[in-house]
């Protein structure tokens, strides 16, 4: 059986920045790195850009690893291959493929996957999804044939696609079970301004409807929707959300939620096991609550954090995050926690009518998170007031006001 000191679950950018991480940490120590996915590190974050989908940036460019940086640095990369058991109390791991792998100190990175359909239909050619590099690959090489999309789903990813979609003039229909464009991510006169954008392209858009039936023979053809409306297409993009890979860890006894349950230094429930990225449920001492957050910045601050605690080096997490998504020549921007759940306040900034408009999200007397909308250069600001925590009591009549300077606050 295979020893290391240090076994990393999960090839992403969590996972190999925590191996980065560790081999500057302890030059000696030995660490490996289990990737479902054959290729060494790629950005995930490339993979909807519309000028990386159109062919504007090389395929090359995606490559954020060689193979040989894990040669150089002593990581031994195991690619292709999937965890499929973890048994703590002998610590060790088991692949799929039958071989099992001993531990010190061990870290689930393992992200999440895209939602997959199960309707009827679901199993036919020209259904796509978009979560790694091959799915991308496909997708890209299905755009030189295909004529007429249906795009399901509101989120960040569909927002980027829709874009490529329509330059490459396709024509496409989006189909969303949300009553406006990404509800609840977005606010309802943000997401009418996307929904704006993209009907002025040219997309056709169905609200509050759902897809019963894929139609067709091996080939997708169409769609039926749930009221009964069929919509003829050659090719379905699936934008569904994630779902989080935890099945294989269930016998194990670790602290499940959506994700893998974490403290603030991102250790699990059970000793010698951290969690970070996608799949971390973590407490979050900023924002004062258990979060789950899929960006990319993120994951790569917890690859960091959970590493250093992996070395002895134990250390919070703290940081608030953002992620943008581009389209139509918009910016659309999120920072710290989006949810308008029904104790915060909520106040708007700037107006849809000028294509520059932002809400911002607050808890007590605290900035807790804020969505914009080609007011980019706020993100900054806004990032450091949630983090420092500051009252905001007594200004909310200040921070309505479009072009009251948010510094100010600091
Ligand atoms: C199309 C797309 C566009 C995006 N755009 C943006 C953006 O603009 N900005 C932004 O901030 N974020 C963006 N994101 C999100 C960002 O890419 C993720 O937050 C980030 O990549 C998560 O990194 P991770 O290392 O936690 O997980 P992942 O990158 O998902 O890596 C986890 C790895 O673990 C593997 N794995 C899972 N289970 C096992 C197992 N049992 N055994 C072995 N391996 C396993 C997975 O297959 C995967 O390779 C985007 C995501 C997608 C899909």
């Amino acid at each position: 059986m295979q020893h290391f000191k240090y076994l990393i679950i999960g090839g992403g950018i969590a996972g190999t920045t925590a191996a980065e991480t560790l081999r500057k940490n302890d030059t000696e120590g030995s660490i490996a790195l289990i990737s479902d996915e054959p290729y060494p590190l790629y950005s995930r974050v490339m993979l909807s850009k519309p000028a990386f989908m159109r062919g504007e940036q090389s395929l090359e460019s995606v490559w954020l690893k060689k193979t040989e940086w894990y040669e150089q640095n002593h990581i031994t990369f195991m690619g292709g291959v999937s965890a499929n058991s973890l048994d703590d109390s002998a610590k060790k791991v088991s692949l799929l493929d039958g071989r099992e792998i001993e531990y010190e100190k061990l870290l689930l990175a393992i992200g999440a996957h895209a939602r997959k359909w199960t309707i009827p239909g679901s199993d036919k050619n020209g259904i796509y999804y978009l979560r790694g590099l091959d799915d991308t690959k496909a997708i890209i090489e299905a755009f030189k044939t295909k004529k007429k999309a249906v795009l399901i789903g509101s989120g960040c990813v569909s927002f980027e696609i829709a874009d490529v979609l329509r330059s490459l003039n396709m024509e496409t229909t989006l189909v969303m079970r949300e009553k406006y464009f990404s509800e609840p991510m977005l606010s309802e006169p943000e997401g009418k301004m996307v929904e704006k954008k993209l009907e002025e392209s040219g997309v056709k858009i169905i609200r509050n409807a759902e897809i019963a039936e894929v139609l067709g023979g091996k080939e997708a053809t169409g769609v039926t929707l749930k009221d009964g409306m069929k919509l003829d297409c050659d090719m379905i993009l699936c934008m569904i959300g994630v779902i989080f890979p935890t099945e294989w860890l269930k016998t194990s006894g670790i602290e499940l939620g959506r994700g893998i349950i974490a403290n603030e230094f991102l250790e699990t429930s059970i000793p010698d096991v951290w969690t970070a990225g996608d799949i971390a449920e973590y407490n979050d001492t900023v924002l004062k609550e258990t979060f789950l957050c899929g960006n990319w910045m993120n994951s790569r601050g917890q690859g960091e954090t959970a590493a250093l605690g992996m070395t002895g080096k134990r250390t919070e997490y703290k940081t608030v995050t953002f992620q943008t998504s581009h389209g139509f020549g918009d910016v659309i921007g999120f920072v710290g926690d989006t949810r308008a759940l029904s104790e915060r306040k909520v106040f708007y900034r700037g107006s849809p009518e000028q294509n520059s408009f932002a809400r911002l999200i607050v808890q007590g007397n605290r900035l807790i998170g804020a969505t914009l909308i080609n007011r980019l250069p706020e993100m900054g600001t806004i990032t450091k007031l949630i983090k420092e925590g500051t009252d905001i009591s007594g200004k909310e009549g200040e921070i309505i006001k479009a072009d009251f300077d948010l510094k100010s606050l600091i």
